[in-house]
């Protein structure tokens, strides 16, 4: 089950034909059942394995892709060539299938027994030249896919299989996302524009627009008892500044918040959201721009972009999912400001209120503060430090033609001296390989400003998101090259025009 107690489950297929006989199929039967056994019981997959039939002829492999393609709590297909499996046998089922697809090619055994091999056994074991026969009809189909080789005892395997599992979350919840967009896009801002008939498309969310007013509507008819039993658990769980306590001369603002936050939570609620965006701009109604609302949002999972970034509120959405249960955190970001010198140049990552408190190690700060754009009350934030670690950020835009993800590894560092006069969390980072080759190629890729941190999701997962959406995915990290970058993206552009000709679109 997934947090939001969605029944989630992932398919596993053995290949085999009817050549053998019923013996040795029953063999086949028995050991993939101790595959899929050894994969449920692996701390690295979060998402429970199920054993489907052995499957003999075209028809039953055609009938178990339509139907893991229409089982909604199948997020994918795992499939694997125990024996030898004619693979024209996999084209109707293969076509058919609309699901995250895995290859395992693996075998029940590890070790051969050398001294007591005889035809039997190596008749039964044979997924090393039967899993190439059906890896040549996953390549000609031109099948996105994963291939995951050894066996299931060792655990890199095990954590390759967990990365893609994590991937296909992932990609079942931007299926079914609803992103609620209050209020329009920043006027002038391109990159947080773009596609949205192209990105539910390509991505499955749909992004419905909604009036602020009904939102300030629902945040006005949260009856004050629920704003007061709020209140007593921000004074619970956070360090709120004394001028926000009851006695203070600033609580009626933190009163305002708890309303704001309450409104915000049971309109996304009430609509199916797992995400939304809001614009300074545009807050008629609302006494504070959402900030501690957006940040408690996001440490539940719910994605959120500001200034009407709907792409960053989705992707946000998509990688929670993904992270979910693992250490560290997840949250919205921005490169903010640099530090240029002396020593390793940094960035200041950080927004106008909306970081997640998922990415803080300590208790944060509950504050109010004057917010100078917007012309709305002060706001009330959390304010916090992210803890040292590594971790990447990824932003999405939209080329016109086609989606790119661009990500750069980063290692979050202690600020040089503490930012006691900054009113907002933050995070202070190296970008791999350093700043400058970082930023050159985050602009030439056309990088947005705005992205996901994340130090609980992990990289290959990111990876494998992007195979199964069928997206460019630029990677900056510590081997990164400027020039080569340059040429890659060349490349990558050729190649998604051509991929997306093939297809027909
Ligand atoms: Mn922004």
């Amino acid at each position: 089950m997934s947090a939001s107690g969605e029944v989630r489950e992932c398919w596993f297929l053995t290949g085999s034909q009817h050549l053998y006989g019923d013996e040795t199929l029953q063999q086949v039967a028995a050991q993939a059942a101790q595959i899929v056994a050894a994969l449920n019981a692996a701390p690295e997959l979060s998402v429970p394995i199920v054993g489907r039939p052995v499957l003999t002829t075209a028809a039953e492999i055609r009938r178990v892709c339509l139907d893991a393609s229409a089982d909604d709590r199948c997020i994918g297909v795992v499939a694997w060539m125990h024996t030898f499996s004619p693979a024209k046998a996999w084209i109707a089922g293969l076509e058919a299938l609309r699901k995250p697809f895995l290859h395992l090619h693996t075998q029940a055994n590890l070790s051969l027994p050398w001294d007591q091999i005889d035809m039997d056994f190596m008749n039964l074991n044979q997924s090393a030249h039967g899993d190439r026969e059906f890896g040549h009809i996953t390549a000609r189909l031109g099948l996105r896919r994963k291939i995951v080789v050894g066996h299931v005892g060792e655990r890199s395997v095990r954590e390759h299989i967990g990365a893609w599992l994590r991937a296909a979350s992932g990609w079942h919840a931007s299926q079914n996302l609803q992103v609620a967009r209050f209020g329009d896009n920043m006027r002038e801002v391109a990159v947080t524009d773009g596609d949205r008939v192209e990105a539910q498309r390509r991505f499955g969310y749909s992004v419905l627009g909604h009036g602020v007013g009904e939102l300030a509507a629902a945040v006005d008819a949260i009856p004050d008892s629920a704003v007061e039993d709020l209140i007593a658990e921000y004074l619970e769980r956070y360090a709120v500044a004394p001028r926000l306590q009851r006695s203070g001369d600033r609580h009626e603002s933190l009163r305002d918040a708890a309303r704001i936050e309450l409104g915000l939570r049971g309109f996304l609620a009430q609509g199916g959201f797992g995400a939304f965006t809001t614009n300074f701009q545009d807050l008629t109604g609302l006494r504070q721009l959402p900030g501690i609302a957006a940040q408690r949002l996001m440490a539940d999972g719910y994605g959120f972009g500001a200034e009407g970034d709907w792409k960053t509120a989705a992707l946000l959405h998509t990688l929670k999912a993904m992270g979910d249960g693992l250490p560290g955190g997840t949250s919205f970001m921005e490169d903010y400001t640099y530090h240029l010198g002396p020593g390793e140049p940094r960035v200041l990552g950080a927004h106008m209120l909306e970081v997640c408190p998922s990415i803080s190690a300590q208790t944060p700060s509950c504050e109010i503060h004057p917010l100078s754009i917007g012309g709305r009350e002060d706001p009330v934030r959390l304010v916090f430090d992210a803890p040292p670690g590594s971790g990447w950020v990824v932003g999405i835009l939209h080329l016109g033609d086609r989606f790119r993800l661009v990500a750069n590894e980063v290692e979050i560092v202690e600020p040089d001296a503490p930012l006691r006069r900054l009113p907002v969390a933050r995070a202070a980072w190296e970008p791999k390989p350093d700043l400058a080759i970082s930023a050159e190629c985050w602009i030439r890729a056309g990088g947005p400003h705005h992205t996901v941190l994340s130090t609980a999701v992990p990289r290959e997962a990111l990876e494998d998101l992007a195979t199964i959406a069928g997206v460019e995915l630029a990677w900056i990290d510590a081997r990164t090259d400027a020039r080569e970058f340059a040429r890659e993206l060349n490349w990558n552009g050729i190649y998604h025009r051509l991929e997306q000709g093939a297809a027909g679109r």
